[in-house]
């Protein structure tokens, strides 16, 4: 059997204000320094600074970085200007984290993971998206250390990106049906604890919408716990299959052919939850239905995105990623069954 090595968080701290412990805990963990903290330009106010002053205070040499871009090359120059540093720390949203963890994999240094929204599941996954040419890639990254997970800042986050989180939660329903597909009829390697743990992480979500959508602590606890456990799945399984199937692929689809589109990635990949269910022969107008309680987009209006380009991003999301067996590579997707899944789904009207 071939040998597989798993790394997970060490440590995940979650709870109020627990952006105050950073230094405690990377001492805890054995972390020295110089460290690099990266930042966004709005994170930093809310939460980058307080952890670069609480490092500070507590001995630590740091270095203070506001990212903007998820450009590769400029992603680059960062890794290229931190190899001085013992270990990095990313506070903000999706972008910063992936930056910080790609960084930190380039590096071959540790990562702390410190999100300050709930959008999707790359908060702890050894995963992340950078832009190369104008096209989204996905690269190998570092998965994180350990985690710090401030309730107070995250449920303050806008409503959109915690329920655009819950939709990436909702997506794993197919994405381990998918890969039991691949498993079925490819023989693909799977793993049931690592499959359990995805569907666990959307069946939370799942139980706890009324509480997440008040904003409620408890509610956006779950939603957390939920977003790291789908990241521990990755993990686990050595890639993103338990997390990302063929509603991932119509997300990645839609993000390559549509430039300016205002779109989130989990709101993607609930749309295309609703068509890949379908698909399955699953309960899809389940899968619609708890979208649509969270606020979330469930057809391409919603979405902001044109019909023809939904129908062209269903239809061709199976040449994203060719070697990722799913249901649009069974059924052999194309343009005239992409239309009549998204109109029998109301995906277009
Ligand atoms: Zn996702």
């Amino acid at each position: 059997m071939k040998k597989q090595i798993i790394e997970l968080p060490r440590e995940i701290v979650i709870g109020d204000d627990v952006i105050d412990d950073t230094a405690e805990m990377c001492k805890r963990i054995g972390l020295k320094g110089p460290v690099l903290v990266i930042s966004g330009p709005h994170t930093k106010d809310v939460a980058g600074l307080k952890v670069v002053e609480n490092l500070r205070k507590a001995g630590y040499e740091v270095d203070f970085d506001v990212a903007i871009s998820i450009k590769k090359s400029d992603v680059d120059k960062i890794v290229e200007e931190s190899k001085t540093h013992n270990f990095i720390v990313g506070v903000g949203g999706g972008k910063i984290i992936d930056i910080a963890k790609y960084s930190a994999y380039n590096l071959d240094i540790p990562f702390i993971s410190v999100p300050t929204a709930p959008s999707h599941d790359g908060i702890a996954s050894p995963r992340a998206t950078l832009s190369y040419n104008g096209q989204k890639y996905s690269y190998d990254a570092r998965a994180p250390r350990a985690i710090i997970a401030d309730l107070n800042i995250i449920s303050k986050a806008p409503f959109r990106l915690i329920a655009s989180g819950c939709a990436d939660m909702i997506a794993k329903l197919t994405a381990v049906t998918d890969w039991r597909l691949a498993h079925d009829e490819k023989g693909e390697y799977f793993s049931e604890y690592a499959a359990s743990l995805a569907l666990l992480s959307a069946q939370i979500v799942l139980n706890s919408t009324d509480k997440i959508k008040k904003r409620n602590k408890d509610g956006i606890k779950d939603l957390v716990k939920s977003l790291i456990s789908s990241s521990i799945a990755m993990c686990i399984a050595g890639s993103s299959r338990p997390a990302s199937g063929s509603e991932h692929l119509i997300s990645h689809s839609l993000d390559s052919l549509v430039k300016d589109k205002k779109s989130l990635h989990g709101e993607q990949c609930g749309v295309g939850c609703i068509i890949s269910s379908y698909l399955h022969g699953m309960d899809w107008k389940k899968v619609r239905d708890s979208l649509r309680n969270l606020g979330c987009p469930i057809n391409s209006k919603e979405l902001g995105v044109s019909d023809s380009y939904i129908i062209r991003a269903i239809a061709t999301a199976k040449l994203i990623r060719p070697d990722r067996y799913t249901i649009l590579h069974k059924i052999d997707m194309d343009e005239d069954k992409a239309e009549k899944a998204a109109r029998i789904t109301g995906v277009i009207q």
